[in-house]
């Protein structure tokens, strides 16, 4: 079983440093419906430092799925919610399908929070699918211990345990905490593709190694059965596995779709301030509205 490994590059969200493992280039693109993968600290903020500090921006034919491992993050919306994100909770928004629906947020660091550790992923939504816009916050989720491993499912089913977390395509999010090492066999699904993301420490997966921010994909053709891995003590992971999509996934900034069209289209809706993505009143917030760069001349959809 020979796994694609995928080290994540730095980029800067929000003023602070993140791991992005995907989208990478030409080696990797998507798991299942997974096609964002970010990993932001663990970090300490300083007395002056706010942390991070994400501007008003649009998302389409997506889902933002954040993990908090550490620390706060307030997010509002533009369906009028504000929703303070704490450790071990999931917040899930919808962005809903097609080219007359879409969302717009903010996400910050809250006043006086000095802490940040968080896995932000997306979730490419079907857009074969009629979806609308939603938001929600889950602040329990099946978690359980077996030896010295706390597993969470984050959204979908492991071993009859299911977590709440709304879906439009199969997924799978489970996530691995081994503050003393351990041995997990994790059972894989038929028909899903699986990647294992290393969000601490270092691991050995089917007698491979791989250390924080390396992930390692696995094709549903070579996904059989079930996967060993030995984890370093202090180490964290996520498994992320679920079905392929019927069409392509294309992403643009803060925008994903079927095709370039739809994002040339998404681009110059948010630069007009179509009503498409709602409003969020920011003024006095210190937050800006982000615009959308222009697709490149040599954009490519595969
Ligand atoms: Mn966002």
């Amino acid at each position: 079983m020979n796994p694609i490994r995928i080290q994540a590059a730095v980029k800067d969200v929000g003023g602070i440093p993140v791991a992005r493992s995907l989208p990478a280039g030409s080696k990797r693109r998507t798991i299942g419906a997974w096609c964002f993968l970010d990993h932001a600290g663990p970090a300490q903020f300083g007395a002056e430092d706010h942390g991070m500090q994400v501007g008003l921006h649009p998302h389409t034919n997506l889902q933002t799925f954040t993990w908090m491992l550490q620390g706060e993050m307030l997010h509002q919306d533009s369906l009028g919610n504000r929703q303070t994100i704490r450790a071990k909770q999931v917040n899930l928004m919808t962005a809903g399908t097609g080219a007359a629906r879409g969302i717009s947020h903010t996400e910050q660091t809250p006043e006086g929070v000095k802490e940040l550790h968080a896995v932000q992923l997306w979730i490419a939504l079907p857009m074969d699918q009629d979806i609308e816009a939603a938001f929600e916050n889950y602040p329990t989720l099946p978690v359980w211990t077996e030896g010295s491993i706390e597993y969470t499912v984050v959204t979908g089913t492991y071993q009859g345990h299911s977590a709440p977390t709304k879906q439009y395509s199969p997924l799978l999010g489970l996530y691995l905490d081994a503050p003393a090492g351990g041995t997990a066999q994790l059972s894989l699904q038929a028909g899903f593709e699986y990647g294992v993301l290393v969000v601490g420490g270092s691991v050995q997966i089917d007698g491979q190694t791989a250390a924080q921010d390396e992930l390692l994909v696995f094709d549903a053709q070579t996904a059989a059965g079930s996967l060993n891995i030995e984890l370093a003590s202090g180490s964290r992971v996520f498994l992320l596995g679920g079905e392929p999509l019927p069409h392509p996934t294309v992403i643009w900034w803060n925008f994903v779709d079927q095709s370039k069209e739809g994002l040339m289209q998404s681009v110059a809706d948010w630069n007009a301030g179509h009503p498409r993505f709602g409003h969020i009143d920011i003024e006095g917030s210190g937050l800006k509205r982000l615009p959308a760069p222009a697709l490149p001349e040599g954009f490519k959809e595969s």
